[in-house]
């Protein structure tokens, strides 16, 4: 026997009519290379998203087909998200960032039919175009026609192709496990793997997102994704305003320019804004050098890496924000944890305390599932102290890589490859990657605890560590630091500020400046190349 309700089917079919119907006057404003300030509905973008599916079927995509998008955050985008997804095809959003060879064994290794891309992608696609073997068509996602002349019978414009279809679409009904987003990580090992979603995964992860103790999220909230829509659906945004009904504003390539991003927020209203602490960096040098105060934003959600302790404060502090710190992969959907204080249990903790409990990266939301394993596989405690590799599992979760049969989740768990503490309370607090550990007299030193410290400095903003080979000890620490904005700091200088923040034998042994650290596409420190860099270094 089983239960007796309806066997409701969870897809973003779902997501789409029920913004069509409940929220379709909420207004999304985009930033795109033919538009400086484009205004339409969440009811707009869907009858589009209806000629987009038109025009799939008049190329004869059938369900499962993967359509490719290179794209910023924009209108365009979303049509894209929702027409493809919900007529069956599976939406590939590539991260430009990426190198081109990269993106050349992406679309390769998806089999994209279509390549849906923006104006200043054309020559990242021309270098490689003689080499995708799979790709039907290429269409640029501006209304001048004029930007594909010349570039080949494949090649047409957005506008131009979708102008010719109907605002309505015979949506198929979909099963909830089928396939509709694909996103690969950025590849920092090896080639990228590609993570493909299903309507399920989603349409749960959306539902988990928008909650209170996730990131908040309601009709009166007006939502500025900065992180972009090519890597892990912007975390889900575009489907939590169609589901909660908000207002969206799309910064288009400017996501990275802070004066762009402070005039949106403070001239559309923004109440939430979403991205990785490079960018909130940038920010607060911009509202600090021009004295704005951004009264109106009141949630900022910040991952993808952690957040340096002196930005929580400026944020917190200075510009009066609750800060969102949130865990998660492209692997998670993305996400895993979430740091909220528990008023009851926590506010009277002295406050020192208190900040570095807000640090941690938090409990996880309902529907994942944490566990903290030794290298033996024997369950860690979880009192904040013995650290252990990550392992979690949830409905948003990969189960197998797109083809590839031979990386598989060991016992129904997927290892996250963070290495982290949990305390009693259930926060958890990554201490490293595994990749990236320092072990130092068989003992592990952790280097983001280092770089945290670090960037606690005012004169530093950012700052790596790694393992260099040691005689004695195997490895220790180096700490490589960019760009101090005072004076140049001397070893002694460091070590002062470090003592007491950090154990003393993590002390690093020696200190490098240089005038950038290399990021990924994603924005993280990209540790690999400062090794390669790094690797006849000795102390
Ligand atoms: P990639 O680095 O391949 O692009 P993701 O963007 O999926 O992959 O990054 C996932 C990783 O980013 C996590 O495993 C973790 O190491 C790191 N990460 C994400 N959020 C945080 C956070 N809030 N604090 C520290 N590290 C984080």
């Amino acid at each position: 026997m089983i239960g007796s309700m309806m066997n409701y089917q969870l897809t973003l079919t779902s997501i789409m009519q029920h913004g069509k119907q409940i929220n379709p006057n909420k207004e999304v404003v985009s930033i795109t290379s033919d538009h400086d300030h484009h205004r339409c509905t969440l009811s707009d973008i869907f009858e589009r998203s209806a000629q987009v599916a038109n025009l799939l079927k008049s190329h004869n995509i059938e369900k499962g087909d993967r359509i490719a998008t290179l794209a910023w955050n924009d209108f365009r985008h979303m049509e894209l998200y929702y027409g493809i997804s919900c007529s069956g095809a599976v939406c590939h959003t590539i991260n430009p960032r990426l190198h081109p060879d990269q993106v050349n064994f992406i679309i390769n290794d998806a089999s994209d039919k279509i390549v849906f891309l923006d104006v200043m992608f054309i020559d990242l696609v021309k270098a490689v175009e003689a080499e995708l073997t799979s790709v039907k068509r290429f269409i640029v996602l501006t209304s001048d026609v004029s930007v594909v002349e010349h570039l080949g019978e494949k090649w047409s414009t957005y506008e131009d192709d979708i102008s010719i279809y109907s605002k309505e679409h015979d949506w198929p009904e979909l099963n909830e496990n089928d396939p509709c987003q694909l996103c690969y990580t950025s590849g920092t090992t090896g080639n990228p793997k590609g993570v493909q979603y299903s309507h399920r995964s989603l349409v749960l992860h959306t539902m988990a997102a928008i909650a209170p103790d996730a990131f908040s999220i309601g009709k009166n909230d007006c939502i500025l994704p900065v992180v972009p829509m090519f890597h892990v659906n912007a975390w889900g945004i575009p489907y939590m305003a169609a589901m909660a009904g908000c207002k969206l504003v799309l910064a288009g390539s400017k996501v990275a320019d802070p004066t762009v991003l402070s005039r949106l927020i403070q001239n559309e209203g923004v109440t939430l804004a979403a991205g990785v602490p490079t960018v909130w960096n940038l920010l607060a040098q911009h509202l600090q050098e021009n004295d704005i105060s951004l009264t109106g934003l009141k949630k900022l959600v910040v991952g993808g890496t952690a957040m340096p302790p002196h930005l929580y404060r400026y944020f917190q502090n200075d510009q009066n924000m609750a800060i969102i710190h949130a865990w998660g992969m492209t692997e998670m959907s993305p996400l895993g944890t979430i740091n909220h204080i528990q008023a009851d249990e926590m506010q009277a903790w002295d406050d020192e305390v208190l900040f570095e409990q807000k640090l941690k990266q938090g409990m996880p939301v309902y529907g994942i599932e944490l566990k903290l394993v030794n290298d033996d596989g024997q369950e860690v405690p979880w009192d904040g102290k013995e650290s252990g590799n990550l392992l979690v599992r949830g409905p948003w979760v990969v189960d197998k890589y797109f083809n590839r049969p031979d990386v598989e989740n060991k016992n129904g768990w997927f290892d996250t490859g963070d290495v982290s503490v949990i305390d009693q309370y259930g926060y958890m607090k990554i201490t490293d990657r595994s990749k990236d550990v320092i072990k130092s007299g068989g003992e592990w030193i952790s280097s983001v605890d280092i770089e945290n410290a670090m960037m606690s400095h005012p004169d530093v903003s950012l700052a790596a560590v790694i393992g260099i080979e040691h005689h004695k000890w195997d490895e220790r620490p180096l700490l490589i630091i960019e760009n101090h904005r005072g004076e140049a700091l001397s070893h002694e200088d460091i070590v002062t500020f470090l003592t007491g923040k950090i154990a003393k034998w993590w002390m690093p042994d020696a200190i490098e400046y240089v005038e950038h650290i290399p990021m990924t596409a994603t924005g993280k420190m990209h540790k690999l190349k400062l090794r390669e860099k790094f690797e006849q270094y000795s102390f």
